[in-house]
């Protein structure tokens, strides 16, 4: 589904684009959606104000608890009878969140997903064997039906029974790959395990990982292990689901799809826009959704964007990778960590496994707490020094982040698996 009109935009063409779409959906938003008056209405604005992109900042932002306070049914803009597909969020902490699609939404998002395939370079007879969650979870679906509309066959397995995936992926050789970047490496791990041979026995060629952060270093052992090239998508359910963006053959960055979302970085702390390639939270408008518009959406995410030409053709801005969300940022002795730097840091050295957790257990923190299962050749190796290896990872931690770590060291397979996002922080605080 490559479509090289609209991926091979220019950047002026792709701003105008999203200029005229943005003032279209600002009158749409404000005239179908009561929230979005009553919000206009307070900040003292109305749609003739936004004239286009450079008017973005004007417009009141949305945040997840707007869409909380529309539960069940979301923040809707058409009557439910043309309300197609709902989906919802996790929701671990109270009511979930609804999202809800037209003919037309879904239309947009299947296409935009299997765009996502294409980029990562997965054609039509193809086999995709989908192991996102299929249910309220946008990625089982998601995933599900962009790979239909691109051709390829798909496998439905859905999440869990990984003996069962191991099974599959054997004797279907599917060629693709879909789910979370940690299950991934639970795969490989669980592949070894039951005497699978994966670079031979299996004939994967690209992995579409996505819905958690990742680091470079776990793309590499996937890559290694299972023989694929990895790549990275990002979604959430508010933008649809996944296919918000994915990597191209470059592996350099996301390619936001900009015909349908325009994106703005801003300051967390005072919602200020921040200048092209500053990292701050990512701010989302939907450019032509129906049934649930959103405008100037806070996600939470804190990335960079890079607004220079690709390699490949694309100049469709990119996210360099997601670093974790603001909610997930741990402040160590005055220094700000997320678990994915944590993981760079420890994966990127031989003997450490593809687990880690780290624990938090008290309300002001000087150093952190972290579980890290060793690989069985270290394990198994008589020259293995626990208190020597764990002083290394100690001092590493020390020397990149600057934080100051306890490092536990975890006998090989005894931390939990992850068969979707993996829980890499327990916060006893919050058990
Ligand atoms: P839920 O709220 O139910 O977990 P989502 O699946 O919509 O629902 O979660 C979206 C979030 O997942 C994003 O806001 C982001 O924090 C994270 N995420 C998704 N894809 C990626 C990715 N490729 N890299 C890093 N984080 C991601
Ligand atoms: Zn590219």
């Amino acid at each position: 589904m490559y479509q090289p009109d609209i991926e091979n935009m220019k950047l002026p063409e792709i701003r105008k684009l999203q200029s005229e779409r943005f003032v279209k959906m600002v009158k749409y938003a404000y005239d179908n959606v009561p929230m979005y008056k009553k919000k206009f209405d307070e900040a003292g604005i109305t749609p003739d104000d936004i004239q286009g992109l450079e008017d973005a900042h004007k417009v009141p932002f949305t945040v997840k608890d707007d869409l909380r306070q529309h539960y069940p049914y979301g923040i809707r803009a058409v009557p439910l009878e043309k309300i197609v597909r709902m989906h919802a969020s996790s929701g671990t902490t109270g009511k979930p969140t609804v999202v809800t699609y037209t003919e037309q939404d879904m239309d947009t998002w299947t296409t935009l997903m299997a765009r996502c395939y294409s980029s990562a370079g997965v054609v039509k007879g193809d086999i995709v064997q989908n192991c996102y969650g299929y249910g309220l979870f946008t990625g089982g679906l998601g995933f599900h039906y962009g790979a239909e509309k691109l051709g390829a066959t798909v496998i439905p397995i859905s999440t869990g029974n990984t003996k069962k995936q191991l099974m599959m992926l054997k004797d279907m050789q599917s060629t693709v790959i879909a789910c979370t970047p940690s299950y991934a490496l639970y795969l490989a791990e669980a592949a070894e395990k039951e005497g699978y041979n994966a670079k031979e026995d299996f004939n994967i060629k690209v992995g579409m990982f996505g819905a958690e952060p990742w680091s470079e270093e776990a793309r590499k052992r996937i890559e290694d292990s299972l023989g694929i090239k990895a790549y990275d998508c990002f979604g959430m359910s508010e933008l649809y689901g996944p296919g918000v963006a994915v990597e191209c053959k470059e592996q350099n960055g996301l390619h936001i799809w900009s015909d349908e979302f325009l994106v703005e970085t801003i300051d967390t702390d005072t919602g200020e826009v921040l200048p092209e390639g500053e990292k701050g939270e990512l701010v989302f408008t939907m450019l032509t959704r129906e049934a649930m518009p959103l405008l100037r959406y806070r996600t939470k995410d804190l990335a960079v964007i890079n607004y220079e030409q690709c390699a490949c053709g694309r100049s469709h801005p990119r996210i360099m990778r997601i670093k974790g969300r603001s909610d997930d940022m741990l402040i160590i002795g005055g220094v700000n960590v997320f678990p994915s730097q944590v993981e760079h840091v420890l994966m990127n050295i031989k003997g450490v496994g593809d687990q880690y957790l780290i624990i938090i257990d008290r309300d002001i923190l000087d150093s952190m707490h972290v579980q890290v299962e060793v690989t069985p050749e270290l394990f198994n190796s008589p020259d293995y020094d626990p208190a020597g290896f764990a002083k290394k990872l100690e001092g590493e931690l020390q020397a990149v982040l600057t934080v100051r770590a306890r490092i536990e060291l975890m006998d090989p397979g005894t931390l939990p698996r992850s068969e979707g996002k993996a829980k890499r922080v327990h916060d006893k605080r919050k058990a």
